[in-house]
């Protein structure tokens, strides 16, 4: 007879956007280890367990940027002592995507500290788009808030993801930032989606908020229309000279629930163990794989924060049995083509061995 939580599990394993933020809050407030078993159970349904997405991360504008979020060195309210840089040349983009697939990244995500792009930046990064892609990799940007337009054109250039961070529940959000709303970010996330464009968005914990507000982070993203395809989930990297430097501790346990709930929520969505990994010891990102997370940024640093070396990943992965997962590059209309085409021949070869003998 299947265990109880497993066929809880069974009976809620549909795809909603309509959870309440007492129904996220049950989810959270289970034993460890059932939500665990939970979550871990959703997870075989619909990914392989042992395999984990890589996706490396280039900062290719850095800091002065005239947002308020508390959390960031690369706001220019605080002094950080962080260096700024002006956007990358696309020579320096190609070098950098090369090696993340040298080293088995299978996407490139590029990062642009803006409020968001002018119009005249976007010929530049979707040039970006484009080589990157030829390289055989995914691609995603993040580069603030995007225009209906922008986002079409990033998404004509090619671009397979774009992250646009809801950080926080709607309640908390004003504690964190101040020059943009959450509507606004909801726009942004709206138009990303109708450009045809896969979304990235999840949020920070360990900001201050409490449980009900990580519950109504989750809420917001799996009651969005479509669930992301990709949920990163951020420690908080306690930057000195930004105002949450000195910020509380969040409770590891708590973390790990947090990547579970996610898993439980969005059944189909990657979710990415991301920033505040560095500060992570083994046990604990082999609990989050088990909760769930399968899929990492796998680089030395995360726009202007340190990440564990790549090395020291793939020992840990070879010791838990974990693969990276490769990128299917989609087939263009032509290769489907030709491929039928060779099937139909196969089988007309086949009809005539049969009727022959
Ligand atoms: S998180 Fe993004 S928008 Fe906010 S200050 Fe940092 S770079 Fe600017």
């Amino acid at each position: 007879m299947a265990a109880p939580h497993a066929q809880a599990t069974q009976e809620e394993n549909t795809i909603r956007h309509n959870w309440t933020r007492s129904q996220v809050l049950e989810l959270f407030n289970q034993p460890f280890n059932d939500l665990l078993f939970d979550a871990q159970v959703m997870h075989r349904r619909h990914f392989n367990p042992n395999q984990v997405q890589l996706s490396t991360l280039l900062s290719i504008k850095t800091g002065a940027c005239p947002e308020d979020c508390k959390y960031c060195p690369q706001s220019a309210r605080y002094d950080t002592g962080l260096e700024k840089e002006k956007l990358l040349e696309i020579d320096a983009v190609i070098e950098a995507a090369k090696a993340a697939k040298a080293s088995g990244s299978s996407r490139f995500c590029m990062g642009a500290a803006w409020r968001s792009p002018h119009d005249r930046d976007i010929p530049k990064v979707a040039h970006m788009i484009r080589e990157v892609k030829a390289l055989g990799l995914e691609t995603c940007m993040t580069l603030g808030m995007l225009s209906e337009q922008q986002a079409d054109d990033l998404a004509a250039a090619g671009l397979d993801y774009y992250n646009h961070n809801l950080d926080t529940s709607k309640e908390f959000y004003g504690e964190v930032i101040t020059t943009r709303t959450y509507q606004d970010r909801l726009n942004t996330l709206s138009n990303v989606r109708n450009s045809g464009m896969k979304v990235c968005a999840g949020g920070i914990v360990g900001m201050g908020e409490e449980q009900k507000d990580r519950a109504g982070l989750l809420m917001e993203l799996a009651n969005l229309p479509h669930h992301p395809e990709s949920v990163p989930i951020n420690m908080l990297v306690k930057v000195a000279g930004t105002p949450l430097a000195d910020e509380q501790e969040l409770d590891s346990f708590e973390f790990i629930r947090t990547i579970a709930v996610a898993r439980l929520m969005m059944p189909k969505s990657y979710v990415r163990l991301s920033a505040g990994r560095e500060e992570m010891n083994e046990q604990m990102q082999a609990l989050a794989f088990m909760a769930g997370a399968n899929s990492i940024f796998y680089c030395d640093k995360l726009l202007t924060t340190p990440n564990p070396k790549a090395n020291s990943d793939m020992q840990l992965f070879q010791r838990l049995g974990i693969e990276p997962e490769q990128y299917q590059v989609e087939k263009t209309s032509a290769e489907q083509e030709a491929e039928l085409h060779q099937t139909l021949l196969e089988a007309k070869t086949d009809a005539q061995f049969y009727r022959a003998s």
